[in-house]
């Protein structure tokens, strides 16, 4: 790319970004599953599989989801030196959107305990319904986007409502010229970059008959279809985790997070989940445990899941549940409690037995015989 060959990052050696794998003269590339494929050259990332040559900069941005000046930015942190000027004005309008973000959840997190009746249905839905530990929320950084109109004129008038606008916030009604926001009433939960910068927010219903869950439009700071939800652990001097489970919804990761804390909790954000959304989890864990709703709904999703993406994520890490009863991760954490979620959770399946399991189910009452057995898998893209 032009913008990082105009820039002399000396000493700088691409491997400190790839990891230790890349001083092996040929390891798994990270952007798709074929066992190695990828190799260093003239300090590129190169991928004879798919075709990539990336500098630095390049594999980066394309790796955490970043724009070429963040990517930039970064390595020059890395390498301790200036910023150079010519991604500066990308960088100062990024960082704008993230500071009004880190501001109104500020505010959004005031609103959650205000004495008014609204804050307080949204406080029982927390506390009481959920029953959400209120260092958790706290830490998860929960809000609550009150429905006046005078909240949203105080937002118009301490920020810049073009902005307010790129960022999803306020919406410019089109009766007259003033503005509503589609996050009226609604609980709201910050979503967070890899590196803890505001990029989004999702907002749930408390009432009414509107959508249960928005997200942020996608916006020059968030896309909507690689980014997940997370909560860091409130734990942080405990040792590193090494098994994630990817949930539903924020509940389910927050839940999760206060419940049962073996685990890191990820959830997609209302788009299906994506392969590369697993191996960018499978970047920071040895292990990465599907975990959908168990519905028939959910069921069905990890196996499409596993049909599309079978045969570009590693399948030796990941395994993949159905909880019981048509329960979500949350009502089974409360219900069932720590130990039984652990321990359902050891019983995670692979993606050949998981299809056996459930898609066979209905496919044939009497008797699985090996032949549909074999062709059912088959089509799954498995070869037992
Ligand atoms: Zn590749």
């Amino acid at each position: 790319m032009k913008i990082m060959s105009n820039i002399n990052f000396s000493n700088f050696d691409i491997r400190s970004l790839v990891g230790p794998q890349s001083h092996q003269e040929s390891f798994d590339c990270d952007f798709h599953v074929d066992a190695g494929s990828a190799t260093i050259q003239d300090n590129h990332y190169c991928c004879s599989a798919c075709g990539v040559k990336f500098d630095g900069a390049m594999y980066l941005a394309q790796r955490d989801n970043l724009s070429l000046s963040e990517s930039v930015a970064l390595i020059s942190r890395m390498q301790k030196t200036k910023i150079p000027t010519e991604v500066l004005p990308d960088l100062k309008d990024k960082l704008k959107l993230y500071k009004i973000n880190q501001s109104v959840n500020e505010l959004l997190r005031e609103h959650l305990q205000k004495d008014n009746k609204w804050a307080a249905n949204a406080r029982d839905y927390v506390f009481k319904s959920r029953e959400l530990r209120s260092d958790i929320v706290e830490h998860a950084g929960i809000g609550f986007f009150p429905g006046s109109k005078q909240f949203i004129d105080n937002l118009v008038r301490d920020f810049d409502a073009e902005l307010l606008e790129n960022l999803g916030l306020i919406t410019k009604s089109k009766r007259d010229k003033g503005y509503f926001s589609l996050f009226s009433n609604r609980l709201m939960f910050p979503i967070k970059n890899k590196y803890g910068q505001i990029c989004a927010f999702g907002g749930r219903q408390l009432e009414g008959d509107r959508a249960k869950y928005i997200n942020s439009s996608n916006s020059l700071i968030f896309q909507k279809r690689n980014s997940l939800y997370t909560v860091p652990s409130p734990t942080v001097e405990k040792t590193k985790k090494e098994v994630a489970v990817v949930v539903e919804g924020y509940m389910d990761v927050i839940s999760g997070t206060q419940r049962a804390d073996r685990f890191d909790y990820f959830a997609g954000l209302g788009t299906a989940l994506n392969p590369g959304q697993v191996r960018h989890i499978l970047r920071s864990y040895d292990e990465v445990i599907i975990c959908k709703d168990g519905d028939k709904a959910g069921v069905n999703s990890t196996l499409d899941f596993i049909k599309s993406h079978n045969s570009v994520i590693e399948n030796n890490r990941v395994s993949y549940i159905a909880l019981p009863d048509n329960m979500d991760p949350d009502e089974f954490l409360r219900n069932k409690g720590q130990s039984a979620f652990y321990s359902i959770m050891e019983s995670a399946l692979s993606a050949k037995d998981f299809v056996a399991s459930h898609a066979l189910r209905s496919a044939s009452k009497n008797s699985v015989d090996d032949l549909v057995e074999a062709e059912a898998l088959d089509s799954f893209g498995i070869h037992p």
